[in-house]
């Protein structure tokens, strides 16, 4: 089933903005292998050659980087893209982080042309000032290494030059299934050992993490490990639903259901260890034919459809609270807040900092489900509580414990209290000091500094 592009839109969007639907992918180079076999081969070198063009031609969106090595010692090309003249979105928020890696295995080519494609598509669309590669190259830092296993690709094997498994050779339950090749131990191979050197140097914060193979046509999610589904499978079933409603009926899954344990994956790693939102995005594996040679854009235009979803909706993929409100009441202090990601968070605390930024409350910890809003209630001692003092909110940006944690401050946007004062708060006592009389309810209304949706 093949979308229109204008069609490519969630539910989250109100709408694709206008210039995307005169976008035409096809105007756009093709895969620039050569036919080799029954597939077409992007060797290491023609890819070197390109992501240099790439950078050369488009500094301002593209900074190339480098994961490190292969066994051989050949560079593993990280296309960093952004709009580099910015270092954060508008509001002065961070970008968010999206990370992408293909060919883990040499001879699944379509995989890593999707992983090509996908910077490809972005480089191409921002040049012709397509809306959509504008708005996300401005809100969000897309790192993409294309090709993780060069020296397999080479030589057109899926191991890599000690024959191993890089899929297996991850620091995730590492061979603790019964799999092939697994290496002498995790990160045994500078390939692996560079990739997650990259993702805990450069992209912890990342919220969405896409790593691409050929085999099935398949979407696979954590685990590979266990049938049972993740801590956050409810993120990975809303996201199944929209890509399926809206964009293609591609199956998505959990990587080990109807298939069979696989164990130190990077797909694994990347939600187990990292906490991203991890999919393996499998290609069929209708690979390349000479003489029917076909436009790349063509031929994994379904998948980039999926991609740019995935992408567009970057914001989404985490825990966002947002505190309505905190009120206190007597001793009785209650929160009011909306969770707008599509995430849940488990481990959600409320803080009271003093005028000296020292924590002189903390809530118990409480959770919020994912697209809802939530009241939660305490019992305090309102002595704790001061006038100049400040809130801040901890909570994790998704269930998984390897989720990072985020700690921001509540802004004041409606500062005002209703107060009426009749001894003490004038001359420095706590805000809720007994003596304080306070009329009806005191509220405050309040709002985290906010992220614009950017999309
Ligand atoms: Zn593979």
């Amino acid at each position: 089933m093949r979308v229109a592009i204008g069609l490519v839109v969630c539910m989250l969007l109100a709408a694709l903005p206008p210039a995307a639907a005169q976008y035409d992918p096809t105007q756009t180079p093709v895969w620039p292998g050569d036919p080799i076999d029954s597939h077409v081969h992007l060797t290491w070198a023609a890819l070197t050659l390109d992501v240099n063009n790439w950078a050369d031609e488009h500094p301002d969106i593209v900074d190339l980087t480098s994961a490190g090595q292969s066994e051989l010692g050949k560079t593993l090309w990280v296309v960093r893209l952004s709009d580099w003249s910015i270092d954060t979105k508008a509001n002065g928020s961070a970008k968010e982080i999206v990370y992408i890696d293909g060919g883990h295995h040499g001879n699944e080519y379509l995989g890593t042309a999707l992983a090509y494609l996908t910077a490809k598509w972005y480089i191409n669309a921002w040049s012709e000032g397509n809306e959509e590669a504008v708005a996300v190259l401005q809100n969000t830092e897309l790192h993409i290494l294309i090709m993780l296993n060069p020296d397999g690709n080479d030589i057109d094997t899926r191991w890599n030059i000690n024959q191993v498994d890089l899929n297996r050779n991850y620091n995730h339950y590492w061979n603790t299934c019964p799999t092939t090749q697994p290496g002498s131990s995790a990160f045994s191979e500078s390939e692996t050992a560079s990739n997650s050197d990259y993702m805990n140097t450069y992209v912890t914060d990342a919220d969405l993490y896409v790593t691409m193979h050929t085999g099935v046509w398949i979407m696979l999610y954590p685990w590979g490990k266990w049938p049972e589904q993740p801590p956050d499978w409810e993120l990975f079933w809303r996201i199944r639903e929209d890509v399926q409603a809206n964009v293609t009926d591609i199956p998505i899954q959990n990587a080990n259901q109807g298939l069979y344990p696989n164990c130190g994956t990077s797909r694994d790693y990347g939600y187990g260890h990292m906490g991203f939102p991890t999919f393996t995005f499998e290609t069929d594996d209708e690979q390349f034919v000479p003489g029917s040679f076909e436009a790349l854009n063509e031929r994994l235009e379904e998948e980039m459809n999926v991609m740019r979803y995935l992408i567009n909706n970057v914001w989404y993929w985490r825990a966002r609270l947002d505190v309505q409100s905190i009120t206190m009441e007597d001793e009785r202090l209650t929160l009011e807040v909306v969770n707008h990601g599509r995430a849940s968070t488990a481990n959600a605390s409320l803080e009271h900092l003093n005028a000296a930024g020292e924590v002189v409350w903390a809530s118990p910890m409480f959770t919020v489900n994912a697209s809802n809003a939530t009241n939660v209630a305490f019992d305090v001692n309102k002595d704790r509580f001061e006038m100049d003092g400040t809130w801040n909110l901890n909570y994790q940006k998704r269930v998984i414990d390897a989720a990072v944690w985020v700690n921001e401050t509540v802004d004041s946007n409606v500062s005002m209290v209703v107060v009426e004062d009749e001894g003490g708060f004038l001359v420095g006592y706590g805000l809720f000091n007994p003596l304080t009389v306070i009329v009806g309810m005191l509220g405050v209304s309040l709002l985290i500094r906010r992220e614009d949706e950017h999309v």
